[in-house]
């Protein structure tokens, strides 16, 4: 008997017929004689459904009230879970974040959990029912719901597994597990059967939706053994098969096995690059201009400053579309007067295309066969940043599918 942690992702919630489903796969672990805990989405569409209506209202929300709003989608799911695994024969109990309790920062829209109370939870895993608990959620120290961001319910499944030490987390989802690139995207991309936990964090934080990359931070602190499978095929699969299937994040490197130079490619269509321009090229400027933007709670990502010219340099860094407007008045309002910048310009039409893989230590000639490809259909390259596992540009986002399709040939992702 084991613990363990399912989570299933809004196509796998996406009906009542669906829902049905995952409490026959549930209840088929649980008969197989484990404690089961289940992590479900809200059912698909259903947070951009709600995150719209308030869109509709005004453009820029209370962050606090969206989540308010925003975390009722998996108070449904999770409701309706245990009701399916009940009229079947199962005892099952469903909780919100705040009642486990899973605590949480202030952080509105995109909170970091903080710690998670067992005790409810185990004391009804040895009453012998099932535990059902909101993906997404959490409740910060004023007793306000917070959320973990969009993808979040990855995060609580994984940060339960951890807390509970349970034996394994398995993220059940609408593919088979995770691919070469997006298997939507390229069609022939290949599953791999396993990934190096590195590997999955670049490719999860350079915009592979498949794991929210705080889950894989999880994975990796807690050295909690997570496996991405497919919640689409027949519930009654035999177990032994199922546990076996999709792809396995691994905490080791095989240093006998030769590495494929690249693993895999990843890419983030919702880029936005902003350019300060005229900036006086003197010490504390990288600070005067990107301190407010990160006091605003936005992230930044690619970073360059040009070479001086008369004392003047051009400041370019890159953050997520949805904060594209906030930084841009942020820098209007604190920052250009301040720093005596003669202009600032953006461009919300950029998309980030990194190719990963941990093998690339080894090998020499990545970068430039990368942009030599790129070069051969005519992309512009507009940025660059590199770490010793990855190599992304910023591109157009007109070219973005053409490069990840040409990328993931140049490189013969398609063969094993
Ligand atoms: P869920 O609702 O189950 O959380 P998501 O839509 O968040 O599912 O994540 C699964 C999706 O991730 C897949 O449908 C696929 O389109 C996308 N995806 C992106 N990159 C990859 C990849 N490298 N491997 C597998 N799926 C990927
Ligand atoms: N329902 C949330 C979202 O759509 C969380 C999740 O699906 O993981 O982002
Ligand atoms: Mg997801």
């Amino acid at each position: 008997m084991a613990l363990i942690v399912h989570k299933y992702g809004g196509t796998s919630m996406g009906s009542t017929e669906r829902i049905k489903n995952v409490a026959k796969r549930v209840a088929k672990w649980h008969d197989a004689g484990h404690q089961i805990v289940v992590v479900p989405s809200a059912m698909s569409g259903e947070t951009n459904r709600i995150l719209g209506l308030a869109k509709e209202i005004t453009d820029q929300p209370d962050p606090r009230e969206l989540d308010v709003i925003a975390a009722t989608g998996e108070q449904v799911s999770v409701g309706l879970l245990a009701i399916a695994l009940q009229a079947i024969g199962k005892q099952a109990v469903s909780y919100a974040g705040w009642q486990v309790a899973i605590k949480t920062d202030d952080a509105h829209t995109k909170a970091r959990i903080a710690s998670i109370d067992d005790v409810k939870v185990k004391r009804d895993l040895d009453a012998g029912k099932i535990v059902i608990i909101t993906g997404f959620q959490g409740v910060n120290e004023q007793g306000d719901i917070t959320t973990l961001g969009r993808g979040g319910s990855d995060t609580s499944a994984v940060a339960v597994a951890a807390a509970l030490k349970a034996q394994e987390c398995l993220i059940f989802t609408d593919v088979d597990g995770v691919y070469t690139t997006d298997p939507r995207l390229v069609t022939e991309a290949r599953r791999l059967s396993t990934v190096t936990f590195e590997e999955m964090l670049e490719m999860a934080s350079l915009g592979s939706k498949v794991l929210q990359i705080r889950s894989v931070e999880f994975a990796g602190n807690y050295k909690m053994p997570t496996r991405v499978l497919s919640s689409l095929t027949d519930p009654l699969l035999p177990l032994e098969i199922e546990a076996k299937s999709g792809t396995l994040i691994s905490f080791e490197e095989d240093s006998n096995m030769e590495q494929a130079t690249i693993t895999g490619i990843a890419f983030n269509r919702d880029e936005a690059k902003i350019t300060v321009f005229g900036v006086p090229d003197r010490p504390g400027i990288a600070y005067q201009i990107l301190g407010p933007v990160a006091d605003a709670n936005i992230e930044v990502d690619m970073i360059i400053q040009n070479q001086s010219v008369e004392g003047k340099t051009d400041f370019t860094f890159t953050v997520p579309r949805n904060e594209y407007t906030k930084a841009m008045q942020v820098l209007a309002n604190d920052v250009q007067a301040q720093i005596h910048a003669t202009g600032i310009i953006g461009d919300a039409k950029v998309s980030k295309v990194s190719v990963v893989g941990v093998g690339m230590r080894s090998h020499v000639g990545v970068a430039s066969h990368m942009f030599r490809t790129l070069s051969e259909e005519g992309i512009n390259i507009q940025m660059i940043s590199t770490s010793e596992i990855k190599i992304s540009v910023l591109i157009d986002e007109k070219y973005m599918e053409l490069a990840v399709r040409a990328l993931h040939k140049a490189f013969g992702l398609e063969n094993p």
